[in-house]
């Protein structure tokens, strides 16, 4: 594996780590390995690494601490995560004079335009209901917009409906509401689903500057490097985040904080052509944009919704009689992931429903088909319902299963479990059939829609209990996965899924150097250690990227923004 390096004259600095617990995903644990530049060059027995190393060699005492290779996201979406990381956290306020005090003192610390905050809950307000006056009281002077701990509404003040436009007379969207006070009929400072989606986020995104995004990607980074994220596949690229990412390695002189993959989305249009042209701008944009930082690997398709609002796909009806149409249906994804086959680019398919997932794997066969054998790595996204004969039929195509634990944390399966209503609730997010079946399996936390933070996800993929309510009852134990297989799966696996297994994922010779310490070692620990470990210290290509005590990251919040895959 080792390549040799480029200068071969210059000899590259070597460091020796030891005295730690070495996780190196290979199904073997060392305890000390050597850095060469931006790779590995060994890991093993400390005796063995040391004579490699060499006399001239620096040497880091890692402290009994346990390494791991650095996580990769392997589904996410870096500058919403950002984006929402930079709102005032609401979910610990816990009562109203508290969650006013947390927002003056937000709007005491900043010169921003607008206060904008996440995670407040209707417990929280003292029985009161949410009025545009409470917030007045707090911030008088600018505009304030605070999102429900679901997101599907917002909070404003007088400043912001003004901003808005919204006045009493301003009819409620389609499926939307514009809260009123029962007396007066006045708008009262409360936004309701379509109202959200409709006013309020465009508005906030025509104010969002190109400097807005930049600091929203960095938040992004700087969180993910000290929770020992390393990598992460940004699942929906549109040109917001490509302009972004590009911006990015100019700043970073051709590197990146951590390292990207990204998948273009692509979005249905009436005609095929249209459809088609999307796949050819992908491609030349993977042609593009393809180092070790960042490099556009393929395509993301949304094949369907999700459960909890009776939008995913589903061979029968929900418990109310419903049912949706897919939003990609066989006719018009076939030509797509065909094409994205023949151009040699990955495919991501978001398939929640268990009809959404047969139409994905019918497609990818047909692709298979019609472009006959060749190297291929396709992905299907989500998989919360599925049948057994799909896991089977996914296994033997060899699709990456991407899956979310955070998404089958018991906290948030009331109104899931619901709109299913029946038998089927009984085979949720079936980690172990798709192991099981030979499949590979790779973690992520769809962020923002669930907390980025890899250990809790870990907590939920082991023990299938809730990282956010530890009381609650476990959410189908039997499909627990063992936690150094899940380790595994965020790791070796996760860069799999992104065709980077041959670098990164790893604690091995030749592998790029990216790995991130633990305190302590969550093997030899009660599951619950998981929600308790910190990273100590991440580092990407050899460099120290996070050191704990030197930069300020969000520290996981229960719940923080859960809501909806996407
Ligand atoms: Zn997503």
């Amino acid at each position: 594996m080792s390549r040799p390096s480029p200068e071969e004259s210059t000899p590259l600095p070597r460091t020796l780590y030891t005295n730690a617990t070495v996780f190196t995903a290979e199904g073997f644990l060392a305890d000390a390995f050597v850095v060469e530049g931006s790779r590995f060059l060994h890991v093993g027995k400390e005796a063995d690494a040391r004579q490699i190393a060499g006399e001239s060699a620096t040497e880091v005492d890692l402290g009994g601490g346990f390494v791991l290779p650095g996580f990769i996201d392997a589904h996410t979406h870096l500058l919403m995560m950002g984006q929402a990381l930079q709102k005032v956290p609401l979910r610990e306020a816990s009562n109203l004079a508290d969650l006013q005090r947390c927002l003056r003192e937000a709007a005491d610390s900043t010169a921003a335009q607008r206060i904008l905050g996440a995670g407040w809950l209707y417990s929280s307000l003292d029985e009161k209901q949410p009025t545009k006056e409470l917030l007045d009281e707090a911030v008088p002077d600018r505009p304030v917009y605070l999102d429900a701990n679901d997101l599907h509404s917002v909070w404003v003040n007088s400043a912001a409906l003004a901003e808005l436009g919204i006045d009493d007379n301003t009819p409620d969207p389609i499926g939307g509401r514009i809260g009123r006070n029962p007396l007066t009929g006045k708008a009262d400072g409360m936004l309701y689903e379509t109202a959200t989606q409709q006013i309020v986020w465009p508005a906030l995104a025509a104010y969002t500057s190109d400097k807005d995004r930049d600091a929203q990607l960095e938040e992004a980074f700087t969180n993910y490097l000290a929770v020992g994220v390393t990598g992460a596949v940004d699942m929906a690229v549109q040109d917001d985040d490509l302009a972004a990412f590009r911006r990015a390695l100019a700043r970073h002189n051709n590197t990146l904080p951590i390292r990207v993959k990204g998948h273009i989305l692509v979005s249905r249009h009436e005609s095929e052509a249209a459809n088609v042209a999307q796949v050819h701008k992908a491609a030349a944009l993977a042609t593009e944009l393809n180092s070790d930082w960042l490099q556009i690997c393929g395509i993301k398709l949304v094949v369907d919704g999700v459960i909890d609002s009776c939008t995913a796909a589903m061979k029968e009806p929900y418990a109310d009689g419903s049912s949706c149409e897919p939003i990609w249906d066989r006719e018009s994804l076939t030509p797509v992931v065909a094409a994205a086959d023949a151009a040699g680019l990955q495919i991501a398919l978001h398939a929640i429903g268990d009809e959404a997932s047969d139409i994905a794997l019918d497609a990818l066969e047909e692709a298979g088909r019609r472009n006959g054998p060749r190297d291929r790595r396709h992905r299907i996204e989500h998989l919360e319902t599925v049948t057994e004969a799909n896991v089977k039929r996914l296994a033997a195509l060899g699709v990456v299963a991407s899956m979310q634990p955070v998404h089958a944390d018991p906290a948030i399966q009331e109104n899931w479990q619901s709109m299913l209503g029946d038998h089927r609730i009984e085979r949720a997010y079936p980690w172990t059939e798709f192991t099981d079946a030979g499949a590979t399996l790779a973690l992520s936390t769809d962020a923002p829609t669930a907390p980025h933070q890899p250990l809790p996800n870990l907590y939920v993929a082991s023990t299938r209990l809730s990282a956010l309510n530890p009381t609650l009852e476990a959410n189908l134990p039997g499909y627990a996965l063992n936690l150094a297989d899940a380790l595994g799966h965020a790791t070796r696996d996760a860069a799999f899924s992104c065709r980077a297994e041959d670098r990164q994922g790893r604690i091995a010779a030749g592998y790029l150097a990216d790995f991130t310490v633990l305190d302590s070692n969550p093997l030899a620990a009660e599951p619950a250690q998981l929600l308790a470990n910190k990273a100590r210290m991440t580092v990407v290509g050899g460099k120290v990227a996070f050191h704990a005590g030197t930069t300020t990251a969000a520290p996981f919040q229960g719940g923080h923004a859960l809501s909806q895959p996407a």
